[in-house]
């Protein structure tokens, strides 16, 4: 989409692969071919520049304020559309990163979706306060630039804005532009891993689909109103089929959810607890866990589960995780769906430290490269932590992260024409485990090992036999 392919860039490429193989090879490391990345300190976030004015922006003053900000800061941002909505809006995405043309080989690539809703517009406007706040603090908070020398940030503000278009702003519940120009669900609207979903495909969710088929996002938060929660998957669970036949109408099915939703737990759900309790607690109140209305349910620490609140087929965290190993969570960050403007500035005040704090989680856990004896990266191979049956692949590159808090691990990884191998590492609090993994040529495949490649195929990775040589 983005990426230049150009020979120079190639040969960039090529050498800092091979250049940083070389380091770690001729460093003297242990067998798990560890080695450590320093970050910085955080440091407390400044207030906000305030070039931003606190109202909603429609479709085109949004467009105007991209296209601006992209002119403007040409060096830590690029603009693109991942394709259109129903009634012909761009779906913008907004990169912003010290290299925002350009994978940076070895650093992760995350993202922000806002407004999937189209009736819960508050997201849509906090990610244009937190490119705004990116951009004009670049050279003066030392955490932001560290931020974005590392991390390539993806930015959709809005998912639906044919949604928000006929959306009424003090609107703060109900369905009015909760959905795509046909009356579509976007986020019912994914491929679901529990249960078959026969929902047509919208252009909006084909779009997003896509996106993420193209680039390997490691970390991802999509923005929602009506509730004051972060929640993570499952959204869906085994038994939501039962539980559909027993809600025949909503007094009873809200019953029934109050008392019988049952958890539906991933197998990183440590990980996903951790990244909603980052954003929670960096929140100015929702870690608190207070209910908005009487009605509704107080959140212990601010987080829960998506099955355990509400099950859902279709949506698009439970996606992200369990076809492209992506952890994604949803935030919910305003009670009321589409508050009055004069209170967006509070709103950014509540959730800017969130906003900033969530992404840089994509630098825990471990990170690394699989080559081939030759210390050429291998693309599409198979990585699996013992005791997390999601399996996930590298790049183009070669390059693969997984988020995982302090401990000991155990990683399986595979490449068709290759012997697979196990490795252990460490996981420390302090920073990233980089893993080097080198991949021998299988004695069954020896001159035949790199094999073209091959499409990546639409379906899940969660409990996918991986391919093993017949060793
Ligand atoms: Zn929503």
């Amino acid at each position: 989409m983005i990426l230049r392919n150009t020979i120079a860039g190639q040969l960039v490429v090529l050498l800092l692969i091979y250049g940083r193989h070389t380091l770690l090879s001729s460093a003297k490391t242990v067998t798990s071919e560890q080695m450590s990345l320093a970050l910085p300190e955080p440091r407390a976030y400044l207030p906000d520049a305030q070039n931003l004015d606190f109202v909603y922006h429609d479709h085109e003053e949004l467009t105007r304020f991209l296209r601006a900000t992209s002119a403007r800061y040409p060096n830590l941002t690029a603009l693109y559309s991942i394709g259109k909505s129903i009634q012909g809006r761009d779906l913008w995405v907004m990169v912003v990163s010290s290299s925002p043309y350009e994978h940076m080989v070895g650093k992760p690539d995350v993202k922000y979706v806002g407004n999937i809703h189209g009736n819960e517009p508050v997201g849509r406007e906090m990610l244009l306060h937190l490119i705004q706040y990116f951009v004009s603090s670049y050279n003066t908070d030392q955490y932001v630039k560290w931020l974005l020398d590392n991390t390539r940030i993806h930015i959709l503000p809005t998912m639906n804005p044919d949604g928000y278009a006929v959306s009424k702003e003090g609107t703060c519940d109900g369905g009015q532009g909760r959905y795509n120009a046909r009356g579509f669900d976007l986020n019912r609207n994914f491929p679901d891993y529990f249960k078959q979903n026969n929902k047509r495909g919208q252009p909006e969710t084909d779009a997003v689909k896509d996106w993420i088929s193209k680039i390997q996002f490691v970390l991802s938060g999509s923005l929602h109103g009506g509730a004051l929660v972060a929640s993570y998957p499952y959204d869906n669970t085994p038994n939501s089929r039962l539980l559909k036949g027993i809600c025949r109408s909503s007094a009873l099915c809200a019953m029934f959810q109050t008392y019988s939703a049952a958890p539906s737990l991933t197998p990183d759900d440590d990980v996903f607890k951790h990244l909603s309790l980052v954003y929670a607690r960096n929140h100015a109140k929702m870690s608190r866990g207070v209910a908005c209305k009487s009605a509704t349910p107080a959140f212990e620490n601010g987080i829960t589960n998506g099955a355990a609140w509400y099950p859902l087929t279709g949506g698009m965290q439970d996606f992200n995780y369990v076809w492209y190993g992506c952890m994604e969570i949803t935030l919910e960050i305003s009670c009321c769906k589409f508050p009055p403007a004069y209170e967006l500035k509070k709103y950014w005040e509540d959730n800017q430290l969130s906003l900033i704090k969530f992404l840089a989680e994509a630098h825990r856990g471990v990170q690394g490269f699989v080559f081939d004896p030759a210390g050429m990266p291998i693309e599409r191979a198979s990585i699996k932590i013992k005791g997390r049956d999601v399996g996930f692949q590298t790049t183009k590159y070669g390059e693969f992260w997984r988020i995982l808090l302090p401990g000991y691990y155990k990683a399986e990884v595979f490449a068709e024409g290759y012997a697979p191998r196990e490795v252990e590492f460490v996981i420390v609090e302090q920073h990233p485990t980089l893993l080097n993994v080198t991949l021998q040529a299988s004695k069954y495949n020896v001159g035949s090992a790199r094999k073209p490649k091959k499409e990546r195929k639409q379906r899940h990775l969660l409990h996918d036999e991986l391919q093993t040589p017949n060793e």
